[in-house]
C-alpha cells in the first residue's frame, strides 16, 4: 500500500514536471510567433504611413513601439497563466469560507470590494503616469537614435558639450517624473499594505468571537486563519491582473493606434492598375502646402511621354515638391495631377511608384553590401546588370578597387561612401530599376565636372525612351532637355528650350551669366 502510493506521488510529480515543461514550451512557441507577427505587422504599418504623419512625428514614437511594445505585448499572456492559475485555486478556499461561516464569507467579500476598489484607483494613476513616461520615452529613443545618427556632425561641429548636455537634460527631466511616479506607486502600495494588515487583524477578531460565541470548533478556526495566505495570494493574484490588464491596454493602445487612428494618417490610393505606363504627365492649377505657407500656386503643365524635362530656379522655389507630388508622397494639393490622363488620386501604389524612380540629392543607402543595396530594387537581378549599372553610373570602377568589391558592406546611411558615391549609387539603383518614368533630383550636385558629363551621357542615352524630369542647379547639365521650366515661388515664370529661354527670360539669362562668371 505505502509503496504504491509512493510510486503515483512520484508519478504524479514527474508528470507535473513534464506539463510544466510542456506549457513553458507552448509558451515560447506562442510568444515568439506572436512577436514576430506583431512586429512585422507593424513594421508594414509604419511602412504606410503618409509623409506628414512621418515628418511630424519623431522617430523614437515608431522605434520604442516596434521594439518594447510589441514585446510587452507578447509577453503579457506569458504571465496570464499563472495569475490565472492562482486566481482560480484560491476560488476554492472561498467556498470553505462560505461553508464553515457565513459572516466572515461576507466580510470577505466586502474587504475584497474595497480592496478592489483601491486597486481601481492606484491603476488609473499608475497608467496616467505610465502614458506620460512612455511618450517621453519615446521623445528621448527619438533623440538618442539623433544623437548617433548625427554623431560625425556633432564632433565636426564639436558641439559634443552642448549635446551632452541637452541629453542629460531630457534623461534628468524623465529620471524625475519616473521617480515621481514611482513613489507614488510606493505610497498607495502601502496604503493597500495597511489595508490588508487591517482585515487581517478583523479577520482575526471575527473568527475569535465565532469560537467563543458561535461554536465555530477550535480546528475549522485555525484552518480558516491559515487560509487567510491563500486569500491574500487570491487578492495579489487579481491585483496583479487588473494591473496586467491596464498595461495592456495601454500596450494595445500604443501599439495599435497605428494601425487605425485619426492621428496616424496612411496614404490612400486608387485601386485603378495601369499594365503599362507611357509616360505622359499634366498638372492642371495645382497649389500645395506642407503647412501654413502655399509653396506650389497654381501651377499647370504637361510633359509628353519620352520628354526629356528640367527644372529650375533659386532654392526653397518648390521643385522637388513637384517630384513629391509627382510620386504621391503628399497628396493634400488642390487641382488635379494627371498620368497617362489619369487622375493620379484614382491610380494604384504600383502604377505610380512602380513606374516612376527619383534619385534625390541626399538619397539612403542602407547598412548592407553594395550588392544587396542594389537587389532591392530588382530581386533577381543577375551579377551581368549589376556591373552594366555600375558602369553606367560611372561607379564600377570604383566599387571593384574595393577588397570586397560588390560585397563591401556600406555602413548606415552608406557612412563608409563619400557624398558623390553615394549619388552614383542611387543613380545605378535608377539605371536597375529603369521604371518609364525617372525623376533626377540634383542628383549629380556632389560629383565631379569629369563623372558628370559621363553619367549625363548615360543619361542622355536613356532620352527618347524614357520620360526624364531633371531638377538641376548647373544649368550645364540640363542645357539639352528639350524643354526648361523656370520656377519661381511656386510658380512657373517661363519655358522653353535653353537657347529660348536665354533670349526671352531674364531671370533664366541673369542665372546662366552667373554660372558662367563662377566658372571662370
Ligand atoms: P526646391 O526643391 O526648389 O529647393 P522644395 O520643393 O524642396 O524647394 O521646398 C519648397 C519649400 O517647401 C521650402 O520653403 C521648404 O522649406 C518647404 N518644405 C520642403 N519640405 C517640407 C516639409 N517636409 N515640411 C515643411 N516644409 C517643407
Amino acid at each position: 500500500q505505502f509503496l504504491v502510493t509512493c510510486i503515483i506521488l512520484f508519478v504524479l510529480n514527474y508528470l507535473i514536471d513534464l506539463i510544466n515543461i510542456l506549457a513553458n514550451i507552448t509558451y515560447e512557441k506562442i510568444f515568439r510567433s506572436m512577436y514576430l507577427n506583431i512586429q512585422n505587422d507593424l513594421g508594414k504599418e509604419i511602412l504606410k504611413l503618409n509623409s506628414k504623419t512621418l515628418d511630424k512625428n519623431n522617430s523614437g514614437v515608431f522605434i520604442q513601439r516596434l521594439n518594447n511594445d510589441t514585446i510587452e505585448l507578447s509577453s503579457f499572456f506569458a504571465n496570464l497563466n499563472d495569475y490565472l492559475g492562482n486566481i482560480l485555486a484560491s476560488i476554492g478556499v472561498l467556498s470553505v469560507y462560505f461553508v464553515l461561516n457565513k459572516t466572515i464569507f461576507i466580510f470577505i467579500v466586502i474587504s475584497f470590494m474595497i480592496r478592489f476598489y483601491i486597486e481601481n484607483k492606484r491603476n488609473k494613476i499608475r497608467i496616467k503616469n505610465r502614458k506620460i513616461i512612455k511618450s517621453n520615452r519615446d521623445k528621448l529613443t527619438g533623440f538618442t537614435s539623433e544623437l548617433v545618427r548625427g554623431a560625425q556632425d556633432i564632433k565636426m561641429l564639436n558641439s559634443e558639450k552642448s549635446f551632452i548636455k541637452e541629453l542629460e537634460n531630457r534623461f534628468t527631466s524623465l529620471s524625475k517624473e519616473e521617480y515621481k511616479a514611482n513613489i507614488t506607486n510606493y505610497l498607495l502600495l502601502l496604503m493597500r499594505r495597511l489595508f490588508t494588515n487591517t482585515t487581517e487583524l478583523i479577520l482575526l477578531i471575527l473568527i475569535l468571537y465565532a469560537v467563543e460565541y458561535k461554536n465555530l470548533e477550535v480546528a475549522n478556526a485555525i484552518v480558516l486563519f491559515n487560509f487567510r495566505g491563500k486569500l491574500n495570494m487570491l487578492s495579489s493574484s487579481i491585483n496583479y491582473f487588473q494591473e496586467m490588464i491596464k498595461d495592456l491596454n495601454l500596450t494595445c493602445k500604443r501599439v495599435f493606434e497605428i494601425f487605425d487612428s485619426e492621428e496616424f494618417e496612411k496614404e490612400a490610393f486608387g485601386n485603378k492598375h495601369l499594365k503599362k505606363v507611357n509616360g505622359n504627365f499634366e498638372f492642371k492649377n495645382v497649389s500645395f502646402k506642407y503647412n501654413k505657407n502655399l509653396v506650389l500656386k497654381d501651377i499647370s503643365f504637361k510633359i509628353k511621354e519620352n520628354e526629356t524635362v528640367a527644372f529650375v530656379g533659386k532654392s526653397g522655389s518648390g521643385k522637388s515638391t513637384i517630384f513629391k507630388l509627382l510620386t504621391k508622397m503628399y497628396d493634400n494639393f488642390d487641382g488635379e495631377i494627371l498620368i497617362d490622363n489619369n487622375n493620379i488620386r484614382e491610380l494604384d501604389k504600383d502604377t505610380i511608384r512602380g513606374n516612376i524612380t527619383i534619385v534625390s540629392q541626399n538619397p539612403y543607402i542602407f547598412n548592407m553590401s553594395i550588392k544587396d543595396n542594389l537587389k532591392l530594387v530588382k530581386d533577381n537581378i543577375t551579377q551581368k546588370e549589376i556591373k552594366e549599372a555600375c558602369k553606367m553610373a560611372c561607379l564600377d570602377k570604383y566599387i571593384e578597387s574595393l577588397s570586397n568589391g560588390y560585397d563591401t558592406i556600406v555602413g548606415e546611411g552608406g557612412i563608409t561612401l563619400s557624398g558623390g558615391e553615394k549619388q552614383r549609387l542611387a543613380i545605378a539603383r535608377a539605371f536597375i530599376k529603369k521604371t518609364q518614368i525617372i525623376l533626377f533630383d540634383e542628383a549629380t550636385s556632389s560629383l565631379d565636372n569629369e563623372t558628370q558629363e559621363f553619367i549625363k551621357q548615360s543619361i542622355n542615352n536613356l532620352k527618347k525612351d524614357y520620360t526624364i524630369l531633371i531638377i538641376a542647379h548647373r544649368l550645364s547639365t540640363i542645357q539639352n532637355a528639350d524643354r526648361i521650366l523656370m520656377i519661381d515661388n511656386g510658380k512657373i515664370i517661363a519655358q522653353g528650350t535653353h537657347k529660348n529661354l536665354l533670349k526671352n527670360c531674364k531671370e533664366y539669362k541673369q542665372l546662366y551669366e552667373k554660372e558662367i562668371i563662377n566658372n571662370k
